[in-house]
């Protein structure tokens, strides 16, 4: 197996990795850095949670520690663009912790705060930029940053950022950049929209690609619980009281529906917060530095707002609607067992829902336990041939298509024993303090 120094790179990084608890490098970063290091440009399918992060910033770390030099006022040397602010937030973070023993400066930039601490970050120029599409330009439009002398660019979930429609903005912040110069493109699925633009931006990229992590799926333990829609909420309720949930993260797939449970869990004290695309910068920012530091026990997301979350001990994932896109699934219980610990993944499925469920077992290749001892089991849900809502407006796909036969799927398997029975306390925050804000840094 690779380790990191067998990537050969500098001393102050293995350091900091030894530091973080990393043993050895993911897939993702075993094949990317020995090209990045290489200067080639890289094309990488890979999705959050398979430490792609660190497979772009390790190596661009070790090429500023071997090429220092003063980037210029105004300038940055690298740029990592990324869709959302929680996400320009994450990597700055990662660049903080890896570059812990060495000399680096860094800015972020984003929309939905005001500009002036951003513009003073880099005012003296700094070696990485990390930035959301939109603030970036508007800072170039109006001279606060010149990208003429970048040396390596990463767009981050590329995927993300057009469908988040942010296609123009990055072909006009390319019109900035030197032609000469590393590029990264990193993108969880590979439409043609993202192919093109591949095609347009890399010069002959390695490609590396890693399929979700599968040793961290293998770690979670899924359960369902078939109940109907109005039982939902009590039976959420009894799950997290449980004193083994340290951090739960409930998915719902309307927005309203998240407020409506972060307000009912609050009600019955569980301190519980709602993101989603609705919300301020500012309220979510507030949530994810709670939910963080564990003043906030549940945070209750839509797939939209939640992807990218980043936070090592979410100790369970309840879906309390399951997603109507079976890889949604894959991403929301990715939420749980990372860097290295157990996780819970535990899913309500009511009769509206049902046929998703028979997508999902397709899509991971297994059914999914079913927990059929608790007070609020439903057979009309198990049982259910019901058609799928077909979900309109920025709700997902909907899906149409023939209802689907109730036989078959995944019925009468022996489940886990009564409640899904959380296991592990969790809850020791390896990462937690150690992520302050944003900003000038190094
Ligand atoms: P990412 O895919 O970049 O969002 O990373 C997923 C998580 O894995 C982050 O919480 C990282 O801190 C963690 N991580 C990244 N690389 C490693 C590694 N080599 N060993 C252990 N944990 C890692």
């Amino acid at each position: 197996m690779t380790t990191f120094s067998d990537l050969k790179l500098a001393e102050p990084l293995l350091k900091a990795l030894a530091e973080e608890g990393y043993e050895n490098p993911t897939p993702i970063q075993a094949q990317s850095i020995p090209h990045l290091l290489a200067g080639r440009d890289l094309l990488g399918l890979a999705q959050t949670g398979t430490g792609k992060t660190a497979a772009f910033a390790l190596p661009i770390l070790d090429y500023l520690l071997k090429n220092p030099k003063a980037a210029g006022p105004k300038k940055a040397r690298v740029l990592i663009l990324a869709p959302t602010r929680e996400l320009v937030s994450q990597i700055s973070d990662s660049f903080k912790a890896y570059a812990r023993h060495m000399k680096f400066t860094q800015a972020v930039v984003f929309g939905g705060v005001g500009q002036g601490r951003q513009v003073e970050a880099m005012r003296r120029g700094v070696d990485v930029l990390v930035a959301a599409p939109g603030r970036l330009l508007d800072l170039i439009g109006q001279g606060y940053i010149d990208l003429s002398a970048l040396e390596v660019l990463v767009l981050d979930e590329a995927d993300r950022m057009l469908d988040m429609g942010f296609v123009r903005d990055i072909r006009r912040i390319m019109t900035f950049l030197p032609a000469k110069r590393q590029t990264l493109l990193f993108s969880a699925t590979m439409p043609r929209s993202i192919a093109e633009l591949a095609s347009s931006l890399l010069n002959d990229p390695a490609k590396v690609e890693v399929t979700p992590p599968s040793s961290t799926v293998d770690r979670i333990q899924q359960a369902v619980m078939f109940v109907d829609g109005s039982n939902k909420r009590d039976a959420l309720l009894t799950l997290v009281e449980s004193p083994k949930v340290a951090r739960a993260v409930v998915f719902t797939l309307m927005k309203h529906e998240a407020n409506k449970v972060a307000e009912f869990l609050n009600k019955n004290s569980i301190v519980a917060e709602a993101i989603h695309g609705n919300k301020s910068q500012g309220a979510r920012e507030r949530a994810m530095k709670g939910f963080r530091a564990g003043s906030v026990k549940v945070l209750v997301a839509t797939d939209i707002a939640a992807r990218g979350i980043d936070v090592d001990d979410v100790s369970h994932v309840f879906n309390y609607d399951l997603p109507n896109v079976p890889e949604s699934y894959v991403h929301r219980i990715g939420r749980t067992a990372r860097a290295g610990r157990d996780g819970w993944a535990v899913s309500f499925c009511d009769p509206e829902q049902r046929a998703w469920l028979r997508d999902i077992e397709k899509t991971i290749g297994k059914p999914i336990p079913v927990v059929r001892d608790h007070p609020w089991h439903s057979a009309d849900a198990e049982n259910s041939t019901m058609r799928p809502p077909v979900l309109g407006g920025g709700g997902g796909r909907g899906r149409g298509g023939p209802p689907r036969g109730g036989a078959g799927g995944g019925r009468g398997r022996g489940g886990p024993p009564r409640g899904g029975a959380p296991r592990s306390g969790g809850g020791n925050g390896r990462m937690g303090g150690s992520r302050a804000a944003a900003g000038r840094a190094g």
